[in-house]
């Protein structure tokens, strides 16, 4: 959508990583860009043409696992990880079939033959229903560019140089431009394309780089040297913005920056209301770099390790050794803090590229999270391995995802208590008395807290999945977006009913869900009797700032109105009423 405002033209997008940001634009092109030389070739010349192909898979490789290092020394370990799976792909065997037929049969060049593979396989990938196959694309045409980059020797043009200052407007991010992408040097980026989970996203995000997503046409619409205003926060770019832009966009500027600072000055302050009622400010993390985060802002340790991204950024199972290594250097960094671990969540919206799973109509009603794992105990029995070894050193627990009843949790904690046994045997250390919580993310398990109660330490709340599943509403679809709503009077009742349940049962809970890390939520969720979330490691101080702002007598006042509504519009009237600024 493109909107005229006053000459200056105004382009949407969505954010993914927020910000503002300012600066000329550099465009750029992605692969196809790539001059691609097409000739017939002699049947003689195809195995010349293969060794050549040969030859640059080695070059890329070499090229890729340099880049890998590089990303690995700036921004972390497990991001860098992101370039086996183009290594992988660089070694697939269709690509190689692929190629090979081309120039045999149809006597193709070599990077005529390149060019033809890597358009039929990126189809196929962007025809998959699952959004992390479809972003895979991404990275197979990376490894295409890469590939006929190498191919093309001397006149290489190799991932464009970026220019100090600029914001970059691409239509596809790949991961190979990111690693150039350095807050200090360029401001921002737009992409027409890109996705949420889109490693290229998560990079950006790491590096606290301004990322507008789904910007239709912006490569046309925009050309280099344009001066840009990137409203990373409301999914806006301005080009040419006028004067009277501008000026709006430093006054923001000017405010963001203040509000950033007043922030980073409650970093060492307590997370406590006006009247005094402590709150534990827990994070809610998943990659490397966010346990790093939690432990700058002093988050009182993770309420929620997603360990889906130890699984995910891997092209196989990590083993039990690898995953107590990885989950030891999260724990390390947030050492003498809990860690709450939970164990692998998989299935319906969160796949495995290497665990292909059967095909089901309703796959969110399927068999996902603690469901698969009894599934699988091989999965189950590594993770437990890994998670209860190291809670010989360190304070870590277990959190069972998708709980839906109390045969689904008595079978997950005899799993716990088989592998006990085991590592016993097996002399290993371990803490017999490592705490072990269920998330409350399904009506039923919402129903049955008092009861999960009696085989548990604590609860986690998510609301991600509970409103999907309380309000039959899909979370990841764009049609009923509008049905999603977490201020919905059931949802609100319900989580209102299993926090006086955990609280009178003496049970620690807390909320992980998105709405925690939301601070005009704040007041309700306290009102409604949490007294522990789990946010984002970039909410915490926003977060802590809604907490030190209210009292808990406002708070409770706040719940008891909202709860006495019938309307989400009523509730979001009475949020915006208790948010307002008083004068
Ligand atoms: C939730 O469902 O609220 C939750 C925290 O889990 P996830 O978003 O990982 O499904
Ligand atoms: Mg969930």
């Amino acid at each position: 959508m493109v909107e005229e405002t006053n000459k200056s033209i105004m382009l949407f997008g969505e954010v993914a990583s927020a910000g503002l940001a300012r600066g000329p634009a550099f465009v750029c092109g992605c692969a196809k860009d790539v001059v691609v030389p097409r000739r017939t070739i002699d049947a003689s010349e195809a195995i010349r043409e293969m060794e050549r192909f040969d030859v640059a898979i080695s070059e890329a490789e070499r090229e890729l696992l340099e880049l890998q290092e590089k990303v690995r020394q700036k921004v972390g370990k497990q991001e860098a990880e992101i370039f086996e799976v183009q290594i992988l792909l660089l070694h697939d065997s269709s690509l190689r079939e692929k190629v090979s037929a081309l120039c045999l049969m149809q006597k193709m060049n070599v990077e005529a033959a390149l060019d033809e593979a890597i358009d039929t396989l990126t189809s196929a990938f962007v025809r998959l229903e699952d959004p992390y196959f479809r972003e895979r694309a991404a990275d197979l045409r990376d490894v295409g560019k890469r590939l006929l980059d190498v191919l093309a020797k001397d006149q290489r043009s190799e991932v464009p140089i970026f220019p100090d200052g600029s914001v970059i407007v691409t239509p596809e991010l790949l991961p190979s431009m990111i690693v150039q992408l350095d807050s200090q040097t360029i401001h921002g980026v737009i992409v027409e394309k890109g996705g949420q989970t889109a490693h290229a996203t998560i990079l950006a995000r790491a590096r606290q780089i301004p990322l507008l997503i789904h910007v239709p046409d912006a490569t046309k619409t925009i050309r280099t040297g344009d001066p840009l205003i990137v409203d990373g926060l409301a999914g806006r770019v301005f080009i040419h913005p006028t004067p009277a832009i501008r000026r709006e966009y430093d006054r923001l500027e000017a405010d963001l920056q203040a509000h950033q600072t007043a922030l980073k000055g409650l970093i060492d302050l307590p997370a406590v209301t006006r009247d005094g009622v402590s709150i534990k400010l827990y994070a809610n993390i998943g990659k490397s770099a966010d346990a790093v985060a939690a432990a700058t802002l002093n988050a009182d340790g993770v309420g929620l390790y997603r360990t889906e991204f130890v699984f995910l950024v891997q092209d196989h199972f990590p083993s039990e050794e690898e995953q107590y290594l990885m989950y030891r250097t999260t724990a390390d960094r947030l050492k003498p803090r809990e860690v709450v671990i939970r164990a692998l969540d998989i299935g319906s919206d969160k796949l495995l590229s290497y665990f292909p799973l059967p095909r089901e109509a309703n796959p969110s009603l399927g068999c996902r999270g603690t469901r698969l794992l009894l599934a699988h105990p091989e999965i189950l029995h590594a993770q437990l391995r890994a998670i209860l070894r190291l809670s010989a050193t360190h304070p870590v627990s277990i959190l069972f995802p998708m709980i839906g009843g109390m045969e689904e949790l008595r079978a997950a904690k005899a799993a716990i208590e088989s592998v006990k046994a085991s590592l016993a045997v097996e002399h290993e250390s371990f803490n017999p008395r490592i705490p072990v919580g269920a998330m409350i993310e399904t009506p039923a398990a919402a129903i049955m807290t008092g009861q999960l109660a009696q085989e548990v330490d604590f609860f986690s709340v998510g609301t991600n999945d509970l409103v999907q599943y309380l309000l039959t509403t899909d979370r990841t679809s764009s049609e009923v977006a509008s049905y999603y709503e977490p201020l919905h009077p059931a949802m609100l009742q319900v989580l209102a009913s299993v926090v006086a349940v955990a609280n009178a049962k003496g049970k620690r809970i807390s909320i992980c869900g998105e709405i925690a890390g939301n601070p005009a939520y704040t007041q309700l969720l306290l009102g409604l009797g949490f007294r522990s979330l789990s946010v984002s490691p970039g909410e915490i101080l926003e977060i802590k700032n809604a907490i030190r702002s209210t009292s808990m007598q406002q708070a409770e006042d706040v719940a008891r109105r909202i709860l006495e509504s019938d309307t989400i519009q009523e509730i979001k009237a009475c949020l915006r009423a208790a948010n307002a600024p008083t004068q």
